[in-house]
């Protein structure tokens, strides 16, 4: 217990110089017991509150008169505070926010998130095979890209599966067309807390041109999805919650909130894999870099996405190296592994 009397110390020294300005939030702390997450959000005076929640993005929203600009990172919770909402990002799947509940004690608000049983809580993964059906993305030495993109996409299908802790999907299981707005609201739907695109580059002007890269949501692309689903709100039904929706105020800053946490997360995400991707294969296809895109498929608010080009198909070595059934089980072990590290999983041992 004394960890977190030390915790709550600390956030209180570091929040001093924001309560000179502060409105409404005197103090934010975190604890637990044996079947509660906490979190204790304390007024200077008695808060009049609001509840939404939104299990499938693992996401409270509390609407109040007032409160002040703040983001607290915990192990388990991010709490971001803005105008007069306080938004919970509940990023520990034992925890169960379809059934966390706030009570208010005097001027203390305290969100009691309880912890799931062992067996119901997984790491939902959305795998995305890029292209397929008639769209054959890029074709190279009568090679085309959605067979590269789905044979890497299903082995790490398989080695997600077998590990046991993980929910996962594929966007398409076979060779037919998906449109990318399906892509999108299948991530969504499912409640994904890591989505994967697996692509193969091609640079018809360069062929001498090599490496994997990393692409994660730019400030474009939040900008528009945002304006997007601001101002529509039947858009906006197919990402969140329907009471978040419906409240103009709480759907406008829970989608800003949710789009930074997709490109942040989607972030931290490609830095781990491209670290993976320097250690294991560096030596067959270079690790390029992680670039920004405004990309369809990179915009799931509340979901981290990255999209992966595996090499280059219009570099006759590389190519050779895609279409290799053992090379294909490199790379998908590579990200498997950067999936547990991302997690904070360790390998299983079998
Ligand atoms: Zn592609």
């Amino acid at each position: 217990m004394r960890i977190w009397k030390f915790l709550t110390t600390i956030v209180l020294i570091s929040l001093f110089p924001l309560l000179v300005f502060a409105q409404k939030v005197v103090s934010l702390s975190v604890g637990k017991d044996k079947n509660y997450y906490k979190i204790f959000i304390t007024f200077d005076g008695k808060p009049h509150f609001k509840v939404f929640k939104d299990p499938k993005r693992d996401l409270i929203t509390l609407k109040l008169d007032n409160t002040y600009r703040f983001n607290r990172e915990y192990y388990s919770v991010r709490v971001v505070g803005e105008r007069n909402l306080i938004t919970i990002f509940v990023r520990n799947p034992q925890l169960s926010t379809a059934k966390a509940k706030v009570v208010r004690k005097y001027r203390t608000l305290v969100v009691l998130i309880p912890f799931k049983h062992r067996k119901f809580f997984k790491y939902t993964v959305v795998i995305d095979p890029g292209h397929g059906g008639r769209d054959s993305g890029a074709t190279y030495f009568g090679v085309k890209e959605k067979e590269i993109n789905f044979a890497v996409a299903l082995k790490l299908y398989k080695l997600l599966k077998e590990d046991g802790r993980f929910k996962v999907y594929l966007t398409r299981k076979g060779d037919y067309f998906v449109s990318l707005t399906h892509r999108q609201k299948f991530t969504a739907q499912v409640g994904a807390d890591l989505f994967i695109s697996i692509h193969a580059n091609a640079n018809p002007y360069k062929p001498y041109k090599r490496g994997a890269e990393f692409y994660v949501l730019s400030e474009k692309g939040k900008y528009q999805k945002f304006v997007d689903l601001a101002t529509h709100p039947s858009h906006a039904l197919h990402f969140l919650d329907e009471d978040m929706v419906r409240d103009y105020a709480v759907r406008k800053k829970v989608l800003k909130t949710t789009l930074e946490f997709t490109q942040e997360e989607g972030e931290e995400f490609a830095k781990i894999a491209r670290r993976y991707w320097c250690k294991y294969l560096e030596r067959f296809i270079p690790c390029g870099g992680i670039y920004k895109r405004s990309f369809a498929v990179l915009k799931v608010p509340g979901v981290p996405t990255v999209l992966v080009e595996l090499g280059y198909m219009s570099h006759r070595g590389e190519l050779n190296l895609l279409t290799n059934s053992r090379y294909q089980w490199s790379i998908a072990k590579t990200l498997y592994r950067a999936i547990l590290d991302y997690f904070n999983l360790k390998m299983r041992k079998n």
